[in-house]
């Protein structure tokens, strides 16, 4: 079967190969409540308990990060058996990690593919600030679309995540990161300390909106009070411009947006995102004016990539800025992270500068204005990659991304 399929626009989307095939003994790890509460009923759990169950399973996964069923003392050792005969509490493993000298890390993580023999990889990636620190994940394995600039489009669609793989990428940082309440009266109260991931971004692999229920879902569990407790203001969501879905996402997620635009006229935009010709700029910009509860607190992050000679004119930072009039937006330029075989460059760090300055005259704090900013753009096609595993153009690329809020 061909994983290709033409639209009557000439567009073509992707089709994934597989499938998400369940273990033997799924995790529990990442499942929202009401799946959670489908697996107490399965093992048998009386349907009046199964409320009380799931809170404190519940409390041990997302607010003490156990391990181990054992650990869940407020369960009788009876429930806990048998939850151990048919599910486990485990993450999904970590195939590499990569750790760079600014305390960015990188992690490969592992899922089952329907064949156990390949599994498949995900990148999640932890980028700490002074003020924050964001966890960048990913929805798809690959992705349903193909823009031109980046290496994800080039692969094929695999999969995509479920919802519980998705929350699960959170539970995996905070283990490796150490980032869970006290599990023991010894321990200080990490509510009581600066949580280490205040912040997720859905900008790794894969179009969130092309997998739109398990995202959904996936960040319900993420922003769980009683849980991960990652705020919906915290979760940004990055689209390259689905606009059904945006629409949807206002009223079904209510996390905050941010839009790959990448170009100011339809012309450019159906080369570097070809799911501009299914969904032209008109219509895009038009759901991000409808985006439910905007105002000046609450703005939408246009992203925007630098790509040498091909978007970054000031001509171009002058019809950004008058596109984008009217809404309540953030830009960020992001600068160009080039990968082998790629016909794209970095714009040069002058032109970088020039058009930012355009964009602060309009208003816009422009992350390359931010004293944050100005120490990752300055870098931009400067910094020799030094020892550290993640070449420098990365990590730049991803603090650019990082700064939604
Ligand atoms: N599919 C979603 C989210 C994942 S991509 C989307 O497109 O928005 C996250 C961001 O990284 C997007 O803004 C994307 O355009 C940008 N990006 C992709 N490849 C890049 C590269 N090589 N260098 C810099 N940014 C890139
Ligand atoms: Fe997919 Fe986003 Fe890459 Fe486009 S930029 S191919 S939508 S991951």
């Amino acid at each position: 079967m061909s994983f290709l399929a033409a639209t009557e626009t000439g567009f073509v989307e992707k089709h994934p190969l597989e499938r998400y095939a369940a273990p033997a003994q799924p995790s529990l790890v990442g499942m929202p409540r009401a799946m959670l509460a489908a697996a107490l009923a399965d093992i048998g759990v009386p349907e009046g308990q199964r409320r009380m169950r799931v809170q404190q399973i519940w409390h041990w996964l997302y607010v003490r990060g156990a391990q181990d069923f054992d650990a869940m003392t407020t369960l009788s050792k009876d429930l806990r058996a048998q939850l151990a005969q048919r599910f486990t509490p485990a993450r999904p493993p970590v195939a590499a990690e990569q750790i760079s000298v600014d305390g960015t890390r990188k992690w490969l993580i592992q899922l089952p593919g329907e064949r156990a023999e390949a599994p498949h990889e995900v990148e999640c990636v932890y980028i700490p600030e002074t003020d924050r620190g964001t966890l960048c994940i990913s929805s798809q394995v690959g992705c349903t679309l193909n823009c031109t600039f980046c290496h994800t489009g080039t692969q094929r669609l695999v999969r995509n995540l479920t919802a519980a793989e998705i929350a699960a990428q959170v539970v995996v940082a905070r283990d490796r990161l150490g980032d869970w309440t006290a599990t023991s009266e010894s321990e200080p109260a990490l509510s009581e300390r600066r949580r280490l991931v205040s912040n997720v971004v859905l900008m790794g692999m894969g179009e969130p909106l092309y997998n739109f229920d398990a995202v959904r879902d996936g960040i319900n569990v993420i922003a769980d009070g009683e849980g991960l407790s990652i705020s919906k203001r915290r979760i940004t969501l990055s689209t390259s411009g689905v606009v059904p879905n945006i629409v949807r996402a206002g009223a079904e997620i209510g996390s905050m947006l941010a839009i790959s635009l990448h170009a100011v006229t339809d012309e450019l935009r159906d080369q570097l995102v070809p799911l501009n010709r299914k969904y032209p700029l008109a219509e895009l910009l038009d759901a991000c004016r409808n985006y439910p509860g905007l105002s000046n607190a609450r703005r939408i992050t246009f992203e925007y990539v630098m790509l040498k000679g091909v978007n970054d004119s000031l001509g171009d930072a002058k019809a950004l800025v008058r596109l984008l009039k009217g809404i309540p937006a953030k830009i960020n330029l992001i600068p160009f992270n080039p990968w082998p075989g790629t016909k794209y460059e970095c714009s040069d760090w002058d032109q970088i500068e020039k058009f930012s300055e355009v964009v602060f005259a309009a208003g816009y704090a422009s992350p390359v204005r931010t004293p944050r900013g100005r120490d990752i753009l300055a870098a931009c096609g400067q910094l020799k990659s030094a020892s550290e595993k993640l070449s420098a153009r990365e990590r730049l690329a991803l603090r650019a991304m990082a700064m939604t809020d």
